[in-house]
């Protein structure tokens, strides 16, 4: 085993590859201008990372010395963010171009301030956590590859927590004790498995283990943090392999309480993260009824005699519960419950008696692209699925190609006039 370099470890310019022409134009004039109005400029976070791996950033993150009131002097197209935590953006409009912020945040320290009474009203925080050197700022980091820093003075890159060798050894390792940094943000818990699925990497062993200790902890956070890193990972269609690892680690019973695990769900998974992985998002009631479905039907089995005045209340069960918690919109709400009831009616097969009413319904196809999938792995659908399959081949027949009709016999009846029709004489 090669011996652990001691850290801080300073890479000079010739020897990394994070170089000025992969950075955002913007961010660099952001950079320049606090470097050359005397303040420290590094770029921090997630870009010095996915640099470093040879992917490209999704934003340039940037720290300094600088307070929020002292960055908002400096750039005219910039605004304080944050009561919690509080940081500047500065803002590009070009024409044509979307709009774009880069980040800017003071450098933060470990220790609390006792006295912020100093501070003005426009530097102070709830986190009470202000100021501090860039060491301090990389150690309150999450992960050690999310803690490297780029130093615009000269260019070099400075490694105070050990994420080059984590980069190196595709880990994933929180900074710090994990039962004081998980109980201090339980999110982080699941930015670890977030970070491992969409870099391929491995939770470190600790870290894996402060997660199975502190899973608990998750139920506590924001639910609307919460919910925003989901939808990145349904951003970035790694949605089933988070959870897959989540259920391993004991965090997703946490994160959705009233849903079992089950392989079900990452069989209807599956799809969603592919086509997002493919830049086309799906919606996010479908990986609500993705979730739902297989403890529904646990509760409720999905079966040719299930009624459904009394499915609608197991659907409600399930689904009521998770959108409230991450306060989703009734009307989301309302088509993931619409979605999975039509299985219902799908399960019923050829007994369906208001077949052709649901297949004129503008969400049709899409309920029933849902429930094939469903009948994919679940064996006791095979007939009724395979009922519904015939009927819409049958249906969407061109004329010319079913089967003769019968020839009437008698007399031609005459086709009555359209309704609403003006009569004809
Ligand atoms: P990306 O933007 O590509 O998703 P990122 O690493 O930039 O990845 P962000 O969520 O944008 O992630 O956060 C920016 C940086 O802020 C992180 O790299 C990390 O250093 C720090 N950070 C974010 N969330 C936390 C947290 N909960 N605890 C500690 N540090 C955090
Ligand atoms: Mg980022």
């Amino acid at each position: 085993m090669t011996p652990k370099k001691k850290l801080p470890i300073t890479l000079a310019r010739p020897e990394h590859t994070l170089s000025r022409s992969l950075v955002d134009d913007d961010a660099l004039w952001v950079l320049r201008r606090l470097r050359r109005s005397g303040y420290l400029a590094y770029i921090v976070g997630g870009a010095v990372r996915d640099i470093l791996l040879g992917r490209e950033p999704k934003d340039f993150d940037i720290g300094t010395n600088a307070r929020p009131s002292e960055v908002k002097a400096l750039f005219r197209n910039c605004r304080l963010i944050g009561r919690r935590f509080r940081l500047a953006h500065v803002f590009f409009r070009r024409k044509g171009a979307p709009d774009k912020i880069v980040e800017v945040t003071t450098f933060r320290g470990l220790e609390k301030m006792e006295d912020d009474s100093h501070l003005t009203s426009e530097d102070r925080d709830k986190t009470g956590a202000v100021f501090g050197s860039p060491e301090d700022d990389a150690m309150r980091r999450d992960f050690t590859i999310n803690a490297l820093l780029y130093n615009f003075d000269d260019f070099s890159i400075i490694d105070y927590a050990g994420g080059l060798s984590d980069l190196e050894s595709k880990k994933i390792r929180l900074i710090g004790e994990p039962d004081e940094r998980f109980s201090e943000d339980p999110v982080r818990m699941l930015r670890a498995i977030e970070f491992a699925a969409r870099l391929g990497f491995t939770i470190e062993r600790k870290t894996a283990s402060g997660i199975k200790a502190n899973a608990h902890l998750i139920s506590e956070s924001s639910p609307a943090r919460l919910r925003d890193e989901v939808r990145q990972m349904q951003h970035l269609g790694i949605v089933g392999e988070v959870f897959r690892e989540a259920s391993r680690l004991g965090l997703f019973e946490h994160l959705y309480p009233e849903v079992e695990v089950s392989d079900g769900i990452y069989h209807l998974l599956k799809p969603l993260d592919d086509e997002s992985k493919k830049g086309r998002s799906q919606q996010e009631y479908r990986y609500i009824a993705a979730l739902a479905l297989p403890t529904v039907v646990n509760h409720y089995p999905l079966t040719g005699e299930a009624r459904l005045d009394e499915a609608a209340p197991a659907i409600t069960e399930v689904v009521t519960p998770l959108c409230a918690r991450y306060q989703i919109s009734a009307h989301i709400r309302h088509q993931a419950k619409e979605i999975i009831l039509s299985c219902y009616r799908f399960a019923k097969g050829k007994h369906y008696r208001a077949k052709g009413k649901f297949a004129r319904r503008k969400d049709f196809a899409e309920a029933w692209e849902f429930y094939s999938l469903w009948a994919a792995f679940d064996d006791s659908q095979s007939s009724a699925a395979g009922y519904w399959g015939s009927y819409l081949e049958e249906r969407n027949t061109p004329l010319d190609q079913k089967k003769k009709p019968r020839k009437r016999s008698g007399r031609r009846r005459r086709r009555p006039s359209k309704r609403g029709a003006p009569p004809t004489s």
